[in-house]
């Protein structure tokens, strides 16, 4: 073979390895740049089930990378990394994806342990009559949560002898506390369920909008199949509320659970509107907790929410966002986008030290071109109607307000958990 004809063979050879070569490069920078930001913004631990990839065992098949549709994993220098930690949703789809089994899934990690809750088979705890099903039992995902409550509400319904009002009161109404009370119905339990926001669908009902869920099929009670496999947030949404409208279930939005006492076979769960005296209690509660509250005197009124649902509600709207975490901080920049609005954010520390880089530029960019007006050292004293009242060092500001968006964080269940006597372990980086 001379030159020239090895030079037409090689050349298109030549090319193809030059296309991989800059993929590949490219990949992995995109890929660095998200694990770095993450590092930076401190979100590095999961907070659920995640993946722990074994770099001995991982030889760069990329299956995983693929598999996940969160865009948690990436590939640095040949591995596959989990790169966006926060993002992880726990399905395993990287676990079984992968060919060489690197990948097993875990709960918390040697820096912060997770508090699984103890559970027997028939999702009861150590304190008979209490019940935990879905996401704070541990396992995530909406059909595995459905098929939780389901089975914990089957649990229920074998137990024998009740004396009290009711046989169970379910808390949460996410997929565990949806199919509960289905479950309910369908046992005919007499049965109350509360929730502590003002929507159905737990988490579903905070998933970014247009969020394309993945799920798989599960059975529920009453109703019968739901044969979802991707379907996008509003789509799930409208099923549930379809549910609801065919079945009659009823729920008690805006209830929150307070606290639960031992009594003779049974328990008063106290809500925030009434006590009930109940031989059971599921816990559907999930593991983002009770959205923290500012206790300021105006905090009930209806303008005052807790998570930015649809930026485009705020159109033309005055606005103060309160916290100064990636939430607040993403909160406030998607409501300034909107046309009309007048954004305040109040945060009562002097720097917003935990936010992402990109969020804490892009809030700078907006606060210096006047679209937010940032208040740091500052707290909400009062709402009303359609002011806030603001106290900054020592003064006291009143601003026109339609809309108070607080990102003040959660408080989680595990003390409440511990006080009823429930055992918790904490797992750190463990099956
Ligand atoms: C961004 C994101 C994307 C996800 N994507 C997917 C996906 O594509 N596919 C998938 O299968 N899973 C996904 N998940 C996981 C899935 O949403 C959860 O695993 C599932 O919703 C858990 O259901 P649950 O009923 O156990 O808890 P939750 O959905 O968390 O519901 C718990 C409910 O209990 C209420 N509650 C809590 N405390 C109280 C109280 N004291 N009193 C009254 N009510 C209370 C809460 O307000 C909430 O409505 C995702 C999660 C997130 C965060
Ligand atoms: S468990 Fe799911 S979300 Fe997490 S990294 Fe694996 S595939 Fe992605």
């Amino acid at each position: 073979m001379n030159i020239e004809s090895f030079a037409i063979y090689l050349a298109p050879l030549a090319l193809i390895v030059f296309f991989y070569l800059r993929g590949r490069y490219k990949k992995e920078s995109s890929a660095i740049e998200v694990f770095n930001e993450a590092i930076e913004a401190g979100l590095t631990e999961p907070s659920s089930l995640h993946p722990e990839i074994n770099p001995n065992i991982c030889m760069g098949a990329g299956s995983c990378i693929a598999a996940c549709p969160e865009d948690a994993i990436g590939m640095i220098k040949g591995k596959a990394v989990l790169i966006n930690p926060t993002h992880c949703i726990g399905h395993g789809a990287c676990a079984t994806a992968c060919p060489h089994d690197a990948i097993k899934l875990v709960f918390g990690t040697a820096k912060r342990g997770m508090d699984i809750p103890q559970v027997n088979p028939n999702f009861e705890t150590n304190v008979p009559g209490i019940f935990i099903a879905g996401e704070l039992g541990g396992m995530g995902l909406i059909r595995k949560a459905a098929g939780q409550g389901t089975q914990a509400i089957e649990s229920i319904a074998k137990l024998k002898g009740s004396k009290h009002p009711y046989d169970v009161v379910i808390v949460g109404t996410g997929p565990a506390g949806l199919a509960a009370t289905l479950g309910a119905m369908e046992h005919k339990l007499r049965h109350v369920t509360i929730e502590q926001e003002s929507s159905l669908g737990g988490c579903i009902y905070q998933y970014p909008r247009n969020k394309i869920v993945m799920t798989a099929p599960v059975k529920l009670p009453v109703v019968g199949k739901m044969h979802f496999k991707e379907v996008s947030k509003e789509k799930l949404l409208e099923f549930w509320h379809g549910i609801i409208a065919k079945t009659g279930i009823k729920l008690n939005y805006n209830e929150r659970m307070e606290s639960i006492t031992k009594i003779d076979k049974g328990f008063i769960v106290k809500t925030s509107r009434s006590s009930y005296e109940t031989s059971a209690v599921l816990l559907a509660i999930g593991r983002r907790g009770t959205p923290r509250k500012l206790g300021v005197p105006g905090e009930d009124l209806p303008k005052v929410v807790y998570h930015l649902i649809e930026a485009e509600q705020y159109q033309n709207k005055h606005v103060l966002v309160v916290g100064g975490g990636d939430s607040a901080l993403e909160a406030a920049i998607a409501i300034a986008e909107q046309p009309g609005t007048t954004v305040t954010l109040s945060y009562r520390s002097d720097a917003f030290g935990r936010g992402k880089p990109k969020n804490r530029d892009r809030l700078k960019e907006m606060a210096d071109r006047g679209r937010i007006s940032v208040r740091l050292k500052s707290n909400v004293k009062l709402v009303e109607k359609d002011k806030v009242v603001i106290e900054q060092e020592g003064k006291m500001i009143a601003l026109p307000n339609d809309a108070v968006i607080v990102c003040a964080g959660g408080i989680l269940p595990t003390p409440m958990l511990k006080e009823i006597g429930v055992m918790v372990e904490t797992k750190f980086g463990t099956t």
